[in-house]
């Protein structure tokens, strides 16, 4: 024989719950763990979004300003180059006008140069201004009244007007001034013609580069910035950052040179292929000269100010979201301790505390919720009526604590012989238990009640004032068919009278209800 508190001990903890839990209130609070989790990380979300767009659209202004500055820089340049060269055009011009005329040419020389040039030679930033016959000799020089010795039969600026009738006002691609002791120059040339039209040679006017270069070095376009004027067939006439190994280079073939000549004007991002810097360019193809301005700010330069901000709000919000997430995170799991801990109080009002089986409050919604659903289903409804033997005698010999394990050890044997998900078994007071068996036949309920009726048994609990000197039970079973007329407690009282014949009849048996 063995003692129950060994039974008991052994089992603590495999106690089968047959209550169910109060299932709306945990519901409640689950759903309110989940607001307050995912409101949390949408709104860590949204925050993250609205920076990344403000950022995006701040990013965007940078280069919108820098757009409208670039404009304004080329526009500045293009408005001065083009009123000098308007200027130095019109020069150009009334030399071809009084070549053609027979009384300037008559006059004498110092006259003669004094009436076709003007003052416009004695300009700032202009080179040698000439008249070349049509060999590419010099035969008028706007600085003596003997020409300098010299040919530009080589030159780009005379072969074109020599071949090319129509070649109209040329801007020459930029060359050392061999006049000028190989100062950087260019030169803007006309044709002069015979009264036939045949070639009769050139006038020319040479400006120095260092015009462009003082230009450009008057507009600020940040550390990284680059200013250009190109000639429309790619040759490079100035540049700042100045570098004369740059004047004169072809850049035809650079992909940012194919984006200047594919529009008047416009705008785009590319790197340089002359030293490599990724920048934001703005160009102008001039209207009326074979020019382009280009105006380029480095990237890196047009988004400082905009990374240091980006760095500062992103990674605040950052922390933010961060920090918003955590605190959703603690309040969360603060909501799942306090939902646990209602759920366990909840658990507890429904459960006997010694046997952990439903309690005889819950046992009654059991009841009635089960026998409501067998009426409309109209299934077999059966009920077992569970009493230990000869208990208060056993009470008496052992005492009331051995009494309390042996209470829990014959609940453990009952709740571990129902099986189906729908079978409860609840203790109804004392050392007596109910188990509720829905959609369960007679028989079927005998073959459960023999088993737990067995089991007790077989624990083999000592009980010397039993006549079967070990802890048994005696089991009344009562069902209830549909086509019958009756009510939960008519089935309770019916299962109490099987159980009453039980006792009667010898006990530590079924005895089924007629
Ligand atoms: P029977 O075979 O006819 O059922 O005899 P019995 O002694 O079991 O019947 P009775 O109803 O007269 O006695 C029930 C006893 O169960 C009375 C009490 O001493 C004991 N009892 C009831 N509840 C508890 C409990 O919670 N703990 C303990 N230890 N004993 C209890
Ligand atoms: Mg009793
Ligand atoms: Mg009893």
């Amino acid at each position: 024989m063995r003692d129950p508190a060994d039974i008991a001990a052994r089992d603590e903890g495999k106690i089968k719950m047959r209550s169910r839990s109060a299932g709306s209130t945990s519901h409640r609070w689950l759903t309110a763990t989940r607001a307050v989790f995912y409101g949390g990380l949408i709104t860590a979300l949204v925050m993250v979004l609205l920076c990344a767009t403000v950022l995006y659209h701040s990013r965007q202004d940078a280069l919108d300003r820098t757009r409208e500055t670039s404009r304004n820089v080329a526009l500045i340049a293009e408005r001065d180059i083009e009123r000098n060269f308007e200027l130095y055009a019109l020069s150009l011009q009334s030399v071809v006008d009084g070549l053609g005329n027979a009384e300037v040419m008559a006059l004498p020389a110092h006259l003669r140069r004094h009436f076709l040039f003007d003052d416009a030679a004695t300009a700032r930033n202009l080179g040698s201004m000439l008249v070349l016959d049509a060999r590419g000799n010099i035969i008028i020089d706007a600085a003596n009244d003997v020409p300098r010795k010299g040919n530009f039969a080589d030159r780009d600026y005379f072969r074109v007007h020599r071949d090319n009738p129509g070649a109209g006002l040329y801007v020459s691609a930029p060359f050392q001034s061999r006049l000028q002791n190989g100062s950087p120059s260019i030169a803007l040339s006309r044709r002069v013609s015979h009264a036939d039209g045949s070639f009769a040679g050139i006038v020319v006017m040479a400006i120095n580069l260092d015009y462009f270069h003082q230009l450009f070095a008057g507009l600020s376009l940040g550390s990284h910035g680059a200013i250009s004027l190109i000639a429309t067939n790619g040759l490079m006439i100035m540049r700042q950052p100045y570098d004369p190994k740059v004047i004169g280079r072809d850049i035809s073939k650079a992909s940012t040179f194919r984006h200047f000549r594919s529009a008047p004007e416009g705008s785009f991002s590319d790197i340089s292929s002359i030293d490599g810097v990724s920048r934001f360019y703005y160009f102008r193809n001039f209207p009326d000269l074979p020019l382009i301005m280009m105006v380029a700010e480095a990237e890196s330069d047009i988004y400082a100010a905009w990374h240091r901000r980006a760095l500062t709000i992103g990674s605040l919000m950052v922390v933010l979201a961060v920090g918003f997430v955590a605190l959703s995170f603690v309040v969360t799991s603060q909501l799942r301790h306090r939902m646990r801990a209602e759920s366990e109080l909840q658990m507890l009002a429904r459960t006997d505390s010694l046997t952990g089986l439903n309690n005889r409050r819950t046992l009654g919604e059991i009841l009635d919720r089960e026998w409501r659903r067998a009426t409309r289903t109209r299934g077999v409804f059966s009920l077992l009526f569970v009493d230990i033997d000869r208990f208060k005698a056993y009470n008496d010999t052992y005492g009331h604590q051995a009494g309390d394990h042996a209470i829990a050890a014959v609940a453990r044997c009952i709740g571990e012989n129902i099986r189906r998900p729908a079978d409860t078994a609840a203790r109804y007071g004392g050392e007596e238990f109910i188990v509720v068996l829905p959609d369960t036949s007679p028989d079927g309920a005998s073959v459960i009640a023999e088993k737990i009726r067995l089991a007790i048994s077989e624990l083999a609990i000592e009980h010397a004032g039993s006549e079967y000197g070990r802890v048994t039970a005696s089991i009344g079973l009562a069902s209830w068919k549909p086509d019958q007329e009756a009510d939960v407690t008519t089935v309770i009282k019916a299962a109490d009278e099987a159980l009453y014949n039980a006792k009667v009849t010898g006990r530590n048996k079924v005895a089924v209800s007629l």
